[in-house]
């Protein structure tokens, strides 16, 4: 099929706030927002301050109250409105997000399904609020729990999936009955403002959602409201834990999810092919700039032998701008994080680990700006290398080399993150053994990026993740809900005096 024509909205060069229904510039600074495929900035972003915060969470505050009275089907039927203009627009979005983020145009889309699909789970919302109810829980009362809104809610994401990641925040919330304030990542902030004018042409009233765009400043200014009762937050392990300690101070309910450094196990007894596709697919594609991305092969004894073929394919990559037909992976998404990647690179090269493939310094002919690094491959890599323990976020695969699938289970076990990991074997006696020991929250057998349905739920184990609930899923409903016991009984039922015992069952 042909890529869309970038959409009309790119034209607007500052990309501003969403506030109350309404746009606004506000803020003094701006930040450039650059086509990573060019290299030239594309647009401006507004950094929103104090000021853009208030308004925003004021906004967000006197809209709560209606809206949670809304019955939650008429509040799903506005959901499954904007599940439609979201089908509707969903090239058009993915296209904004290659245009802004670099990725593929393909993987674009793929994003922006997995956002849709979690939109249409929060259009059962009257369902996953249902409470239970127990008739007669003693002569003449009855006990029911419902789930109730929060209030208003703050999301603030990352860079590398600017529709998928508030999509696993917004939709059940609001749906939920809460109002919500969204900061996107200033590198791609274009995705939630889009998303928001569809919202709004769903029948969403103003000030349900609201999207200030900004950093850290602008962060910290949400995160502190008093009116801000809950904080979703995707992103890096520093600032994730950082976002947590800050809420605890102000007894906020928080879910941080941060950062990753996946392991891919392959047995010798695994279908070897199948094992090599999904290596380059899942070390390389979207540039590794995935949070389920593989970035450490543990090849087990004979499969070591993959090294020579997985460097063939690592060559053959076929890297360019994302729009382009055929190309596997576009470019890293700002300057700054292609160099970081590069300089993480040359430090495994300094440790003593074996450079396979280096793709340091790649040039794409007609795109001599743009920010491009080629697949990088390592050897020999061991657990005592920064290579293995930290997150580069590129495209750098590490193979480390183990002897027995005790070895292997061990080593991700001794990782500090533990956000995916995936093993491929074709005996059923060591998939269920892997899936039952690894210390590990997201696990695929046979299955490369194991992120879970829309009703399942996402969520690392260890520095992956700070807060005790996942993302999405009827984890998500209960994060943005509070339960409620209610106890009844009418006067018929009440017999005469006061009871000074603890009241059990009668
Ligand atoms: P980031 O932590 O730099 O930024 C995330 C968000 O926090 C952005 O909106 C940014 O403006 C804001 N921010 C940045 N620094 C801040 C600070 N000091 N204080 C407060 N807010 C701050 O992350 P990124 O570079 O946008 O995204 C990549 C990271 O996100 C990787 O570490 C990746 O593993 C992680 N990630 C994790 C998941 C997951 O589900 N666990 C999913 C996607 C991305």
């Amino acid at each position: 099929m042909t890529p869309p024509t970038p959409p009309t909205f790119q034209a607007v060069h500052d990309v501003v706030h969403h506030i109350g229904g309404a746009l606004h510039a506000g803020g003094e600074r701006r930040e450039p927002v650059y086509d990573p495929a060019t290299g030239a900035v594309a647009r401006q972003v507004c950094l929103g301050g104090p000021k853009e915060v208030a308004a925003a969470v004021a906004a967000a505050q006197a809209a709560f109250g209606p809206w949670a009275d809304t019955p939650p089907i008429r509040r799903a039927r506005v959901i499954s409105q904007f599940l439609r203009l979201m089908e509707q627009h969903r090239d058009e979005l993915a296209a904004m997000i290659t245009a802004e983020h670099g990725k593929v145009f393909s993987d674009a889309q793929g994003e922006v399904a997995r956002g849709i699909d979690i939109i249409e789970f929060a259009c059962g919302i009257p369902q996953l609020l249902k409470g239970d109810y127990t008739d007669q829980v003693s002569t003449g009362i009855d006990n029911w729990t419902l789930r109730q809104p929060l209030g208003v809610v703050a999301g603030i994401t990352p860079f590398n999936f600017p529709c998928m990641v508030p999509c696993w925040m917004f939709p059940l919330a609001i749906a939920a009955g809460n109002t919500f304030v969204l900061k996107p990542s200033e590198r791609d902030p274009s995705a939630s403002l889009f998303m928001a004018s569809l919202l709004a042409q769903a029948g969403l009233p103003p000030g349900v959602f609201n999207v200030v765009q900004g950093d850290r400043a602008t962060v910290e200014a949400l995160v502190d409201h008093p009116d801000v009762k809950a904080v979703s937050f995707v992103g890096s392990t520093p600032v994730a834990e950082a976002l947590q300690a800050r809420c605890a101070r102000t007894g906020k309910r928080v879910q941080a999810l941060g950062g990753a450094k996946n392991h891919l196990v392959v047995m010798p007894d695994a279908d070897l092919d199948q094992a090599l596709d999904a290596l380059v697919g899942a070390a390389y594609g979207s540039a590794g700039e995935r949070c389920m991305a593989i970035s450490v092969a543990v090849l087990v004894g004979e499969a070591g032998a993959l090294v020579p073929r997985l460097a063939e394919r690592v060559r053959a990559l076929k890297i360019g701008d994302g729009m382009a037909p055929g190309v596997e992976m576009g470019p890293i998404v700002t300057r700054q994080a292609l160099a970081r990647i590069e300089t993480c690179i040359a430090a495994g090269v300094a440790e003593g680990a074996t450079l396979v493939v280096d793709g340091r310094g790649l040039r794409v002919p007609g795109h001599e700006e743009g920010f491009f690094t080629g697949g990088t491959l390592f050897d020999h890599v061991t657990p005592a290398m920064r290579l293995w323990s930290e997150e580069i976020f590129g495209p750098v695969l590490a193979c480390v080399r183990v002897p027995d699938l005790a070895a292997a289970v061990a080593l991700v076990n001794s990782h500090a993150f533990g956000n995916g990991v995936a093993c491929y074997t074709s005996d059923g006696h060591v998939a269920r053994e892997f899936a039952r020991r690894v210390e590990v929250g997201m696990v695929g057998i046979n299955v490369p990026i194991p992120v879970p349905m829309a009703w399942h739920g996402f969520g690392g184990w260890k520095r992956s993740l700070f807060g005790d609930m996942h993302a999405y899923g009827e984890e998500g409903v209960r994060f943005y809900t509070r339960q409620k016991s209610v106890m009844q009984r009418w006067p018929q039922g009440t017999a005469k005096g006061a009871e000074f015992a603890m009241p059990t069952a009668r």
